[in-house]
């Protein structure tokens, strides 16, 4: 079969592999119609998450269920199914805490509970590194999925893979950035990113009963984007003036809640490019410096955007002072692609107007390239094969 494989840092292919086969009796083979890729998949496209071996990336996908395990009860053959990014086994400690990306037992290799280094990470994920569990990804023809009767949903026909295909990772982790920050209704709203995950969390504060909805970017085009689909007032991060911006907003306070959808390949000038030399970092934290000077005393900080290293300099004492609730992670999909599935199909939300750009799988690696680059107002590549 026909898949994109990563081989080394900006080195990636549309290639024949084997086509995958049931290794459990709890696994199903999904035969993919639609995949996009995520800015997540940068990180490891980009090296910063790294990888040795070749692997099919990939963890936003939906198709049709081609084989299931003796032992899979709720999916059969034909079944149209998306298929949430973490792999998770439904029953361990943290899966019973709808706490998916922390499955005990879907990443043997490398689970662990420091989380700071190799051999302790989270659950597993597909299509994100070996030390994900080394799971070939979404991004081809076909994929085996663990745990079948888990993760994968099945979607009635009368809706188009565009219409829920994000709802395998970039809507539910919109959503996850404004739930985390518990939000009441009235809240102002800063999104730092107006990236596809950017723009979600920003669709989902309105539905969550935000005043008002700020987007921060320094790409024109994308802030461009978070104003006409998700009727954001935008504020370009190199202007220099964003927390002010946000400030002058909310009464010199600052916003109740920052969201940081931006993570670790935020944009770094030559300088912070040295300095990270200097500390052995890798990445930058600027969008998580801005989410706390933009917001107010005692607001949340949601981050969602994905940090892999430790940084000096990290604001303790600003958080500290102005009594700010962090939280971060993967989002749990599991918990609210249901919910997510039903406000698409009452038409409450759309996803899919996110999408710039369709290619065939085989174009997969000029997707990467575009995304990537930010070339012909790329937002949100989707694979269809
Ligand atoms: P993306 O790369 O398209 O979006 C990032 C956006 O940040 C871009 O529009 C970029 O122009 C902007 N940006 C860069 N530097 C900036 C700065 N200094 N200030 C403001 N904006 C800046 O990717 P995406 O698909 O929207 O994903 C965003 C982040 O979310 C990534 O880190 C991705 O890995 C992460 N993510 C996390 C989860 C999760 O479960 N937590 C799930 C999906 C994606
Ligand atoms: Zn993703
Ligand atoms: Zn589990």
């Amino acid at each position: 079969m026909k898949a994109l494989v990563f081989h080394s840092p900006k080195h990636v292919s549309v290639d024949t592999v084997d086509a995958p086969v049931l290794l459990r009796t709890t696994d199903a083979i999904v035969r993919v119609t639609s995949t996009a890729i995520c800015g997540s998949d940068l990180h490891v496209y980009n090296g910063l998450i790294p990888q040795e071996k070749p692997l099919v990336l990939g963890h936003e996908f939906m198709g049709i269920v081609e084989e299931v395990g003796s032992e899979v009860k709720r999916l059969r053959p034909g079944d149209r199914v998306l298929v949430p990014f973490a792999i998770a086994c439904g029953s361990c400690f943290f899966c019973e805490r709808d706490l998916p990306g922390h499955c005990e037992r879907s990443n043997p290799g490398h689970y662990g509970p420091e989380g700071n280094v190799i051999s302790s990470k989270g659950g597993g994920l597909f299509g994100y590194t070996d030390l994900y569990g080394g799971y070939a990804g979404g991004q081809a023809e076909m994929v085996r999925v663990p745990f079948a009767d888990v993760g994968p949903r099945k979607v009635d026909d009368d809706l188009t893979d565009e219409q829920v295909l994000f709802l395998t990772d970039i809507l539910p982790t919109g959503y996850t950035a404004v739930d985390w920050a518990g939000m009441q209704g009235g809240e102002t709203v800063a999104v730092i990113g107006c990236g596809p995950v950017g723009i979600m969390a920003m669709k989902c504060a309105w539905l969550r009963g935000a005043a008002r909805v700020i987007g921060v970017d320094r790409e024109e085009y994308r802030l461009e984007k978070a104003r006409e689909i998700a009727s954001a007032e935008t504020v370009n991060v190199e202007s220099g003036v964003a927390q002010e911006f946000i400030r002058a907003a909310t009464g010199g306070r600052g916003a109740d809640v920052c969201i940081d959808a931006v993570g670790m390949e935020a944009h770094r000038t030559p300088l912070e490019k040295i300095s990270n030399m200097v500390h052995g970092q890798i990445g930058s934290f600027v969008a998580f410096k801005l989410a706390v000077s933009a917001v107010r005393r005692g607001g949340v900080v949601s981050v969602v955007g994905v940090y892999g290293m430790p940084y000096d300099n990290f604001p303790l004492g600003q958080l500290f002072d102005k009594g700010v609730t962090v939280r971060f992670g993967q989002a749990p999909v599991h918990k609210h692609v249901d919910k997510l599935l039903g406000w698409i199909r009452e038409g409450k939300l759309r996803a899919d107007d996110v999408i710039t750009h369709r290619l065939p799988l085989a174009e997969a690696a000029r997707g990467y390239d575009l995304f990537n680059g930010k070339k012909d107002g790329c937002v949100k590549v989707v694979l269809k094969t």
